[in-house]
């Protein structure tokens, strides 16, 4: 089982096709939109997270690829920004391999990097998402930047 983040860019003539639909139906995957900007009409992206057996992954990259979705691949790592982090606890129950713990007994929410493997569970379910996916280039939200018009 394998989580990567990919940029999609789907060709206006995509636009109206429910291509995420028959993406979940067809293929034994689990997905996550990070991102999306898609309009009717025009060029769209998005920024999907996608989890499966790394043959379910490709063979839904495939069919993605058969309608003219450009498709790139983004090496993400996790950081936290302890300046919004207030320490409320609600990732520690959700990160599997236990990268976010309470350090007792000063009860701290401690996150170790060298645990994480950067299924980014924990990015959605932080209130003032002080978890942030980081793609290499930057922050999500520059991916984002950059790529979304
Ligand atoms: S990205 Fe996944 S492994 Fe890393 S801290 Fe978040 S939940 Fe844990
Ligand atoms: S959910 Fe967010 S604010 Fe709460 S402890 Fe985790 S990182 Fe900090």
């Amino acid at each position: 089982m394998s989580t990567r983040i990919y940029i999609l860019r789907f060709p206006k003539e995509t636009s109206n096709e429910p291509i995420i639909y028959q993406l979940v139906k067809n293929y034994d995957i689990e997905f996550n939109i990070l991102k999306a900007d898609i309009l009717p009409q025009r060029e769209g992206v998005m920024i999907l997270e996608l989890k499966g057996s790394k043959d379910s992954v490709n063979k839904a990259l495939e069919f993605l690829k058969s309608f003219g979705v450009n498709v790139e691949r983004l090496a993400a790592s996790i950081h936290r920004d302890d300046e919004k982090c207030f320490q409320c606890g609600a990732c520690t129950g959700i990160c599997p391999v236990g990268a976010l713990a309470i350090q007792r007994p000063e009860m701290l929410v401690v996150f170790d990097p060298d645990k994480c493997t950067g299924c980014s569970l924990c990015v959605p379910i932080c209130p003032v998402r002080a978890m942030e996916v980081s793609l290499g280039a930057g922050t999500l939200a520059e991916v984002e930047e950059k790529t979304i018009v």
